[in-house]
């Protein structure tokens, strides 16, 4: 059976395209990608010279179609976006779904991700961790969504554009208070940044920001407190009393 190879590519430093993805990229029959200008620049780049055909948020539903007709025939593919992995804020899981369905395989090329980068660098507790990608650009389903997981324990992670970061952390100061986080940006690049703080802080010095950015918050600390370790603890006591 044909395979759909899901392949990781840098999110910004080029020495981070795996020896594995390169092989891959030039073995398949056919790179589809997000945007295929993009994807040739980086295949010359690396010696690869495979077809490359668009697989885009406006084509995702027609594409699926020829990409699993390509399938059909024995052809194997690589599915890439712009940056990091397919699917990931990116288009690709549509795709993964129904190449899945038809039964064909799927193969994770390994390589990193924008959300992970900051997630390791950023000081804050890893796990449990929830990766939202964007927050919406209005205010009011901002503030709407960040009540809905202001009380859950885990360490929240979200891309954003440099135009709406300073919006962004206002809403999120206002509704969840002032937690921890860290801002990376451009992850892997010459001016790779991380800004650890309180949200208050981070505000602070973002003004005139730019760049790519991840942001890491915290958490909700009360909900940590009653997590599982003092439950096991009482659970290994009681354990223990009874034999
Ligand atoms: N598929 C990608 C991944 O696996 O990380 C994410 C694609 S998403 C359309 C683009 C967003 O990812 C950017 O707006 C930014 O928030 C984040 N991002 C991508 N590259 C980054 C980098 N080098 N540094 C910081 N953030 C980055």
């Amino acid at each position: 059976k044909a395979t759909l190879y899901v392949v990781a590519t840098p999110i910004g430093n080029l020495q981070e395209m795996t020896p594995r993805a390169i092989e891959v990229l030039r073995e398949v029959d056919v790179i589809a990608a997000e945007d295929t200008r993009n994807t040739k620049k980086l295949c010359h780049h690396f010696g690869i010279d495979t077809n490359i055909i668009a697989h885009h948020l406006h084509n995702e539903n027609e594409s699926v179609k020829g990409i699993l007709k390509l399938l059909e025939e024995g052809k194997n593919i690589a599915l890439v976006s712009d940056a990091g992995y397919p699917c990931i804020s990116d288009p690709g899981h549509i795709l993964v779904e129904k190449v899945i369905a038809e039964g064909y395989n799927v193969v994770p090329i390994s390589g990193s991700s924008a959300c992970l980068n900051a997630l390791v660098a950023s000081g804050l507790i890893p796990q449990p961790f929830v990766f939202y990608g964007f927050m919406d650009a209005t205010e009011n389903k901002r503030a709407k969504f960040l009540e809905e997981v202001k009380g859950l324990p885990y360490t929240m992670i979200f891309y954003e554009a440099p135009h709406r970061i300073e919006k962004m952390l206002t809403t999120s100061l206002q509704v969840l208070g002032d937690r921890n986080i860290c801002l990376a940006r451009e992850l892997t690049k010459m001016h790779e940044e991380f800004i650890r703080g309180k949200i208050s802080e981070v505000l602070e010095v973002v003004d005139d920001i730019k760049g790519e950015m991840v942001v890491v918050i915290e958490g909700c600390d009360k909900e940590k407190d009653v997590m599982p370790l003092p439950l096991l603890k009482e659970k290994v006591e009681q354990y223990m009393e009874n034999g």
